[in-house]
């Protein structure tokens, strides 16, 4: 099939119009109105196998990424056991394989067992197919096993990608710690726990002199320090998430508005789907995250994509695990944003594209590409999401923007023939109305 006069984007968010195949056969389509993205690069889920199979699976987790236009995706290791050594990551490799969904990218652990104590065999775990390294869900809070961590890392080939997070300060909380969660009665995690992490983790790279990635940066001292530190000319990468991008504290106490939107869908508060780490910060932070994307300091937007089975959220609020499962919305979310002009388009997919390669060391995907449709509305149905985790605050939502086809290595591994399907008939009309 051939898709005709798409509008078209590059790794590097650059527009331009072109036709695209999407497998065998010459049978053409009305492409206009349909966006042609490069293959999208999320550098953060979690897949949860082994351990977690009844949250997620690889199969699970790699179909959702493809749905939800990602034709790669990075498998956190915090799963049980933790990625850490090299059979693991030979095995979910394979896994990844069988899937045949998006690509699966291994992230090892950087300690073994996820203890940090003592650094895994990181050029071994590289060799086995690791494209990086992280003990994400905890930090490294060692400060010279993280250090060696950096150290190794650069032997290996590959980035240390932190989550920065000061356990003496964010403690118990349970979300942003500020006028809300004073409201609400819930304890909280400060800007301060997150700030302060970053500040230690940039000073020790600028002494390792190695690269460093900044996992689910949130708030806007955060997002200040790596800023700072670039222009000092350090070698340091960050992402964030769409959630961060996009939602408040007040999500909390039951507000349902996009942080462009005025107050209109209500929630009822302490609704556990909220509930995540780092937390949702305030509207400030959000719009100093979307400066700091525009402006290049942020590299990549990843999702966190972290799906739990409803048992560990359908408790109360302090006692419910973090996590949003976000592979399925990721997108929608985002173009809705661009739609409401947080963004441009560009910044947006380059931090989809070229800027998580860049993060890996890779080039972007050639051969990978995503159709979208970004006017096509949906309902965020619990059976819509193709994720096995449904622990959205999107849920019941409707969003605008839908993957209408995938392909991963020249291969269409996802068509909506229906949605393809009108576009054939309209085409003919508009052939024979001339
Ligand atoms: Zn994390």
């Amino acid at each position: 099939m051939i898709v005709e006069r798409v509008r078209s984007i590059d790794p590097e968010g650059h527009e331009s119009a072109r036709d695209v195949r999407l497998g065998d056969g010459d049978e053409r389509v009305d492409g206009r109105g349909l966006v042609a993205l490069p293959g999208l690069v999320d550098l953060h889920a979690h897949l949860r196998e082994p351990g977690f199979e009844e949250s997620e699976t690889v199969a699970t987790g790699a179909r959702a990424a493809l749905r939800g236009g990602f034709t790669a995706v990075c498998a956190m290791a915090n799963t049980v056991p933790a990625i850490d050594a090299p059979g693991l990551v030979a095995e979910l490799v394979a896994r990844g394989h069988a899937a045949r969904g998006a690509r699966v990218l291994p992230v090892a652990a950087i300690t073994r067992g996820r203890k940090g104590k003592e650094l895994a065999d990181l050029v071994e775990l590289a060799r086995a197919g690791a494209v990086a390294f992280s003990d994400d869900g905890d930090p490294v809070e060692d400060a010279h096993v993280f250090r060696m961590a950096l150290e190794y890392g650069r032997s290996a080939g590959r980035p240390i990608l932190e989550h920065p997070q000061d356990r003496s300060l964010s403690r118990r909380g349970v979300m942003h710690e500020g006028r809300v969660s004073a409201d609400l009665g819930l304890a909280g995690i400060p800007a301060a726990a997150e700030e302060a992490a970053v500040a230690r983790d940039l000073a020790v790279a600028r002494l390792a002199g190695a690269r460093l990635h900044l996992q689910h940066v949130s708030t806007a001292g955060a997002l200040e320090l790596v800023r700072a530190a670039k222009r000092d000319g350090l070698a340091v990468t960050c992402e964030v998430t769409p959630h961060h991008l996009s939602m408040t504290d007040a999500w909390v106490a039951g507000s349902r508005a996009f942080v462009w939107e005025d107050e209109s869908s209500t929630g009822v508060p302490y609704d556990s789907t909220t509930k995540v780490n780092p937390p949702l910060r305030t509207e400030a932070d959000v719009r100093a995250l979307w400066s700091g994307l525009v402006d290049g300091t942020i590299d990549a937007i990843a999702t966190d994509h972290a799906p739990h089975a409803s048992i560990r959220k359908e408790v109360e609020y302090a006692e419910a695990a973090f996590g949003i499962s976000g592979l399925d919305t990721a997108l929608a979310v985002l173009l809705m944003a661009v739609q409401a002009g947080m963004g441009d388009i560009g910044s947006v997919v380059r931090a989809l594209a070229s800027g998580p390669a860049r993060v890996l060391g890779i080039a972007p995907y050639a051969d990978d590409a995503v159709l979208v449709d970004p006017t096509a509305e949906w309902i965020v149905g619990a059976d819509a999401l193709a994720s096995k985790g449904k622990n959205t605050p999107l849920l019941g939502r409707r969003l605008r923007g839908r993957v209408v086809a995938a392909v991963v290595g020249g291969e269409v591994r996802y068509r909506d023939d229906g949605a393809l399907k009108g576009r054939r008939r309209g085409h003919a009309e508009a052939i024979a109305r001339g």
